[in-house]
């Protein structure tokens, strides 16, 4: 951690966000040129600090360099460079029509900020799912108190380094801590909350929004299903499933969870993904594989593979380290498909009748993604339309979360609310409704006596 307090009563959290609603009050972020340039000032520290950063998730989280440097780093920047180019053109109102009845008059959208915002992230991307949102709070006029996750400490600390040297406090903090600290925050008043992390906890801060009857966005997670047709050409299909399921070592909450295969192809499938495990964790699996966030997910993950599994490698306890598995004939009964897996498992399940298998994935919790392989439109379209999700990609997994232009987000138990590049800035901030009229006779005016205007009135819709 960094030298910031982090224990609960080491924050006065009270005082914290009395002075940012003065700060807010103020209007000091009102001025679209200010917050472009803090969020500026925000990617020059990330440049200055990447390797900081780097050595920060390999500290937490064992990441490779260059999946902690895409996907944290890089991500970062390229949404910051994407909200200061687009600002401008996001924050300008919208003109729009005005019914006749109403004229002279001028009617526009304004999109406002909310006002003191709090975001709560997880420990598997703590930069990113940190930043991601507080690029949008800031981009959008709020002030901001953002609480990592605990379970990365390293990571938490330089991301409270990196704030305090770009904001002032009053604008943006950082509070450190767990459990504790994000009890004390349920109990403050936030004008928008922001969290992302597990249903369990997110309720918590589901139920404390809706007391200060405060928007709230939920990125929660669950178990985001692949299925595979039988007219997917298997090497590209493994080959895609392969390279995402295993980044961050599966900790991802839009990894897919579990595969679902024909059976007639279920041989195929496995020897092709276990050989691709092979060329990409037999040599170096330390260097190319992070670890495990802490004992309880290690002996949580190890504890769902069964003995007929297929391992690449080997386990390190001490390291945190889980080799490479697949459970190749898994089923719905699974140890592993009784909960969001997490980690780098991925249990293979054979199946004889689609339409069997939609109908359950339909019936289940909605995941935050789904992925569907199929050379046919209408089948791939079929699962879309049968199986809610928060977003969907056919023919590859993930992509459809790391595009800046898509909104990123949850539905049902897998959250509500979406962010990412324009949607973010749509998420912290609120449509108000302005209209301006001029001082001259209104031609219209709906004022008794009534007389006969309902019948003229009539005449004229007619
Ligand atoms: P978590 O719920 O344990 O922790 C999330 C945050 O809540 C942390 O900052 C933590 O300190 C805080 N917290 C924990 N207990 C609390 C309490 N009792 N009161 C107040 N605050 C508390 O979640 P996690 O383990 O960090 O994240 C894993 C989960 O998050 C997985 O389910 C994953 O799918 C999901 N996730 C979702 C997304 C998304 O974008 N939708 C992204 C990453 C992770």
């Amino acid at each position: 951690m960094s030298d910031s307090p982090t224990d609960p009563d080491d924050y006065d959290l009270k005082a914290l966000l009395e002075a940012q609603r003065a700060y807010f009050r103020l209007g000091s972020t009102r001025s679209v040129d200010f917050r472009k340039e803090r969020l500026v000032g925000l990617e020059n520290e990330l440049v200055k600090r990447s390797d900081d950063l780097l050595a920060a998730l390999a500290s937490d989280l064992g990441k490779p360099a260059l999946e902690a440097y895409v996907s944290e780093v890089f991500f970062s920047i390229a949404e910051l460079r994407l909200v200061v180019k687009k600002l401008s053109r996001w924050a300008k109102p919208k003109r729009v029509g005005n019914p006749f009845y109403y004229w002279p008059a001028r009617s526009e959208i304004r999109h406002e900020p909310y006002g003191n915002t709090l975001i709560v992230a997880p420990w598997n991307y703590p930069i990113q799912l940190s930043l991601s949102p507080l690029i949008a709070a800031v981009a959008a006029g709020n002030t901001v108190v953002l609480k990592p996750s605990e379970l990365a400490p390293a990571s938490s600390a330089i991301l409270a380094d990196i704030i305090k040297a770009v904001f002032n406090p009053q604008h943006v903090a950082v509070v450190e801590g767990g459990a504790e600290l994000g009890k004390t925050l349920l109990e403050q008043s936030f004008d928008y909350w922001f969290y992302t992390g597990s249903e369990r906890v997110g309720r918590l801060y589901g139920e404390a929004a809706a007391k200060c009857l405060a928007p709230i966005t939920l990125e929660l997670g669950g178990k985001c299903p692949v299925v595979v047709a039988g007219d997917a050409p298997i090497e590209a299909t493994v080959e895609r499933i392969m390279t995402t399921k295993f980044f961050n070592a599966g900790q991802t909450c839009i990894a897919p969870d579990f595969v679902l295969v024909p059976s007639h192809q279920h041989k195929a499938f496995v020897e092709a993904a276990k050989a691709a495990l092979e060329s990409a964790f037999a040599e170096d699996p330390r260097e190319n594989l992070a670890h495990i966030v802490n004992e309880d997910h290690y002996d949580r993950i190890r504890s769902l593979i069964p003995l007929e599994a297929i391992r690449i490698g080997q386990d390190n306890p001490e390291e945190r380290f889980l080799a490479p598995t697949l459970i190749p004939y898994s089923t719905w009964e699974s140890p592993a498909m009784q909960e969001e897996i997490f980690g780098p498992v991925l249990p293979i399940i054979p199946y004889h009748d689609i339409d069997e298998e939609i109908e359950r994935l339909s019936r289940m919790p909605s995941p935050l993604a789904l992925y569907v392989f199929s050379k046919q439109n209408d089948f791939l379209e079929a699962v879309a339309a049968a199986v809610p999700s928060g977003s969907i990609c056919f023919n590859d997994v993930i992509k459809q979360a790391t595009n800046l232009e898509l909104p990123f987000g949850g539905v049902g138990a897998s959250g509500m609310g979406r962010y990412r590049g324009k949607a973010g800035y749509e998420a912290f901030s609120y449509e108000r409704a302005v209209t301006k009229r001029w001082f001259c006779k209104d031609p219209f005016l709906v004022k008794p006596p009534y007389g006969d205007r309902l019948e003229k009135l009539r005449k004229l819709m007619k």
